[in-house]
């Protein structure tokens, strides 16, 4: 029998335990002692015999001893490893990606309704594995802004000026091989506009060298054939542009860009046109909230995934200036009503003690800027826990100011500790930081959200 790792599958060791995953089926697996047999299981096709003589000489023991476990073992990894008797065969096991039409979507959802119960446990798999990589402070997920340039001005971005930093290659390439010593996983290719950076493909084909899950965010506005393709070459995770309304004069007037919806459809085509995959967002304002249910219908009939969302971040340098754009509170209801199938929102638990920390800062997450500084989370430009010319990650990780972040409390956050509405809320430090410039104070405003979110759960509750 023939055994490869799937081309999707990406395998992490932190000390004793291992976590094996796959990107596009979702199979997720947190074993205990599995990196002697899973060492040898590579994404190029080996015969089982092959595997299992390496295993036993590592072991010194026969090969007779070892196969009957490493059988049983690779059974339980169906999804992340793959077997079959010829090449072929493991070849259609793969789980590639490719668009589907409405009714070929609809018939596969049918069968999927079968298997919900396996979904749950790959949930909770999920759950275990984000909780032991928060205990030992491991991390797994990195925003990168690889330019501050961007071919849009869209009114309620959070960058506060345009087109004067872009990381050097050199740069990137460094943070990849020290994310990857370190055991990192995901990879947030961001910006400004990701694409403005003249070195982009190279970008995308150093972070597969480096054996990292690549997500874009992206306008798609600069998207050509060659660049389609190297997404498709490096089977990113997914990309995730922004579409504002299906009315083009909308969209082009939130992006500040005339013929933006033009260039960001071609870009969705190509996209199609090379199965990659992709999440078509809604950012919901004052702008276009008459007609940001025409991108849902939109995507429901194309078969895009779609999401939406009515929060937005206050630019980086405590300038509220495009907040102005968000939703007024009559607004806000009305969306937050109407949106459970696009962004389902449910009560949250809130069951923590005053001496727990107030939320995951600094313990999975890191971003870097088009500068090189590394923030905790996409917060404000004084919060800086090192600079990547300058600084390894691992210092900018293990910085006086990351402590200080990681030590915060909820305890040092009364007013939300005993809010009704805490449990749709994330009462987030980094927002009250961009928001008033101070950690513990949050503008009024930022409640207006969680407290609708309260009023309308207490109301369905009745
Ligand atoms: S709640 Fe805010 S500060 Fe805490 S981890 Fe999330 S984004 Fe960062
Ligand atoms: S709604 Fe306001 S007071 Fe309540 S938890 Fe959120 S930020 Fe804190």
């Amino acid at each position: 029998m023939l055994i490869n790792l799937s081309h999707h599958t990406f395998v992490r060791h932190f000390g004793n335990m291992s976590e094996v995953v796959n990107q596009r089926n979702d199979a997720k697996f947190f074993l205990q002692d599995a990196e002697p047999f899973l060492r040898f299981i590579t994404c190029e096709p080996q015969r089982e015999e092959a595997i299992v003589a390496k295993i036993a000489k590592l072991y010194g023991c026969s090969p007779e001893e070892i196969a009957p476990d490493f059988a049983e073992f690779v059974q339980s990894l169906q999804g992340a490893v793959l077997t079959g008797s010829t090449q072929e065969e493991l070849t259609v096991q793969e789980p590639e990606f490719r668009y589907y039409t409405k009714a070929e979507a609809e018939g596969k959802t049918a069968q999927s309704a079968s298997v919900k119960t396996e979904k749950q446990e790959e949930d909770n798999f999920g759950i275990i594995i984000n909780d032991f990589l928060i205990a030992h402070k491991q991390i797994c997920s990195l925003h990168i802004d690889l330019t501050d340039a961007c071919t849009e001005r869209c009114l309620h971005c959070y960058v506060p000026e345009y087109g004067t930093k872009t990381l050097s290659f050199e740069a990137v390439c460094k943070v990849f091989d020290e994310y990857r010593v370190i055991g990192g996983l995901e990879v947030e290719l961001s910006g400004g506009e990701p694409m403005c950076h003249p070195q982009f493909c190279e970008i995308l084909r150093y972070a597969r060298k480096c054996d990292l899950m690549i997500t874009v965010l992206s306008n798609l506005t600069l998207l050509n054939e060659e660049t389609v393709k190297t997404l498709a070459d490096v089977r990113i995770k997914y990309l995730q542009t922004s579409v504002y309304s299906m009315v083009p004069e909308i969209h082009d007037a939130i992006t500040r860009r005339p013929g933006s919806f033009k260039e960001t459809m071609r870009g969705i085509e190509l996209m199609r046109k090379y199965n990659v995959p992709m999440k078509i967002n809604t950012p919901v304002l004052k702008e276009n909230f008459d007609s940001w249910r025409t991108v849902e219908e939109f995507c429901a009939d194309q078969n895009y995934k779609f999401s939406s969302n009515a929060t937005l971040l206050a630019k980086v340098n405590h300038d509220c200036g495009n907040l102005d754009h968000g939703l007024n509170s009559g607004q806000m209801r009305t969306y937050l009503s109407d949106c459970q199938h696009s962004n389902p929102w449910v009560a949250g638990k809130f069951e923590k003690q005053l001496d727990d920390p107030m939320c995951e800062v600094c313990t999975i997450k890191l971003r870097l800027d088009a500068a090189g500084n590394y923030y905790p989370c996409v917060a404000g430009r004084e919060l800086v826990l090192g600079n990547c010319y300058n600084d390894t990650m691992q210092q900018a990780w293990n910085s006086e100011l990351a402590e200080k972040l990681r030590a915060l409390k909820q305890r040092d956050f009364p007013e939300c500790f005993k809010c009704k509405s805490r449990c749709f809320c994330m009462a987030c430090p980094a927002a009250n930081f961009n928001e008033t410039g101070d950690l513990y104070k949050h503008r009024p405003e930022y409640c207006m959200e969680p407290k609708i979110k309260y009023q309308l759960y207490k109301e369905q509750s009745c």
